[in-house]
């Protein structure tokens, strides 16, 4: 096992954008519908991506931090480690770290997650037959684009087919969770739904390059139509539980050891908050930063600044129109026969914070999306917000440090569900007494002592 002496510069070599066609992307797993159809766009443009097994390797993972590292780069970390020594043994000789590109997205801001993929550097590069192996990414500095990683043809269709995925994928969580709960038969659901997503990713892997995108809309609305068959429309309906927090954990069944699942068994109806809502916050941030640099240009009257603000601002707002536009027409298929929950649009989120009295976009980070969003789920008649985050996770504990006495003083059940692998034996009974709390929020409501709305002091 060898250190490289000069670490700051593999930063650069090492870790960087490129054209990675003709190379193995290992991508590790997150929202597990989200990551397979991710894999099936990068096929699509000619890349050979792999969604890596996950939270095999958890334990590679803590032996390789420190105990400081946030959850997610820890399960992740340990994803590509275990990856890497299998693919080592089961080739042997023949293993060839030139074949492959370990890809992990990063974020320009405040947090840990832009530092994710540098100090996995330097935990690839003390194993002499992985340090060949580069890291690519890509990063929020510029929504999410492709451009720096594969031909700028290639680029701008994956851009387009991505955001149609990531939109699809959400819409097959929300079908599960709205059906799932109520089946005829247990397991119905979750086998259909596999089916379903068979069919979208071979779909998008043999036409996702035409951009022919019909025949993937006609899937979700069948999807939808068949999935609604499955409910026993005699089962009353449940309380509804929204989970906001960090989008690793939160959309990764094997971090939050099936929180879904275990709300599900104890009697819940719960909707995560979805991966489309961070592409759109992206998107809608730039602009509005993008639109804070126009109105200082024109103060100043500075017509070079404002010139060049501009040409950034129009592309990025006509993006963030394109994805309103698509996802409402995406989502509007599947509710043609069921009743899914659709999902926030980020404007609205951004008036929930009640003029930055409650919170600021200025801030930004994730706290600012989840406070906004459970406000959003008080409006919407939802039962209880859980708050799931990676233990120690910073913008986390800002949201609890807010929505906790807000939501307590409004009667909404809350509670917090940190995360970092280790097993909680109150966790179950945290969660259940959490569920009769909910129970009872929506016995209050459907007994119209709050007059079919509930009292909220936040104006819309
Ligand atoms: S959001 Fe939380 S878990 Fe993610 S990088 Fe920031 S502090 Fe870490």
């Amino acid at each position: 096992m060898t250190v490289p002496a000069n670490h700051f510069g593999r930063f650069y070599d090492k870790v960087k954008q490129f054209d990675v066609t003709g190379k193995t992307l290992l991508i590790p797993n997150m929202a597990p519908f989200a990551t397979r159809l991710l894999a099936a766009s990068f096929h699509a443009v000619g890349v050979n991506a792999l969604v890596m097994d996950t939270y095999k390797g958890l334990s590679l993972g803590k032996e390789f931090t420190s105990g400081k590292e946030c959850f997610p780069c820890q399960v992740t970390l340990g994803d590509i480690l275990y990856f890497l020594r299998k693919e080592k043994d089961r080739l042997g000789t023949a293993f060839s770290p030139e074949r492959y590109v370990y890809f992990l997205p990063e974020a320009d801001g405040p947090c840990r997650f832009g530092m994710y993929n540098k100090m996995q550097r330097l935990v690839l590069d003390k194993f002499e037959d992985f340090r060949d192996i580069p890291i690519t990414y890509v990063s929020t500095r510029n929504s999410y684009s492709a451009e720096g990683i594969m031909p700028p043809k290639a680029s701008a269709i994956f851009r387009k087919l991505c955001y149609v995925t990531v939109i699809i994928a959400d819409i097959l969580d929300r079908i599960t969770w709205r059906v799932r709960p109520y089946e005829l038969r247990p397991g119905l659901t979750d086998s259909f739904i596999g089916k379903a997503l068979e069919a979208l990713s071979e779909q998008v892997e043999l036409y996702g390059a035409s951009l022919g995108l019909k025949r993937l809309f006609e899937i979700v609305e069948d999807t939808a139509a068949t999935a609604k068959t499955f409910i026993d429309t005699r089962a009353p309906r449940r309380p509804l539980i929204g989970i906001v927090g960090e989008i690793y954990v939160r959309t990764h069944p094997e971090s939050n050891q099936n929180i879904v699942r275990v709300l599900e068994r104890f009697g819940a109806e719960v909707v995560v908050a979805s991966v489309g809502e961070w592409i759109n916050y992206i998107t809608y941030d730039m602009a509005r930063e993008q639109k804070r640099h126009v109105k200082l240009a024109l103060l100043k009257r500075d017509f070079v600044s404002l010139r060049s603000a501009l040409n950034d601002l129009i592309p990025t707002q006509i993006e963030k129109y394109y994805q309103i536009v698509r996802q409402k027409q995406i989502y509007s298929r599947a509710l043609n026969h069921l009743d899914i929950q659709k999902d926030h649009a980020i404007s609205i989120l951004e008036k929930r914070l009640d003029k930055d009295r409650l919170f600021s976009f200025d801030i930004g980070t994730e706290s600012a999306l989840s406070i906004g969003a459970a406000l959003e789920h008080l409006h919407e008649g939802y039962s209880g917000i859980v708050n799931v985050y990676p233990f120690t996770c910073m913008p986390s504990a800002v949201c609890t440090a807010v929505l906790k006495p807000l939501l307590n003083k409004m009667r909404m059940p809350y509670i917090d569900a940190p995360y970092d692998g280790a097993i909680q034996p109150n966790r179950e009974i945290a969660l259940r007494t959490f569920l009769h709390q909910a129970k009872q929020h929506l016995q209050s409501r459907n007994s119209g002592k709050r007059n079919g709305k509930v009292k909220c002091h936040i104006k819309p």
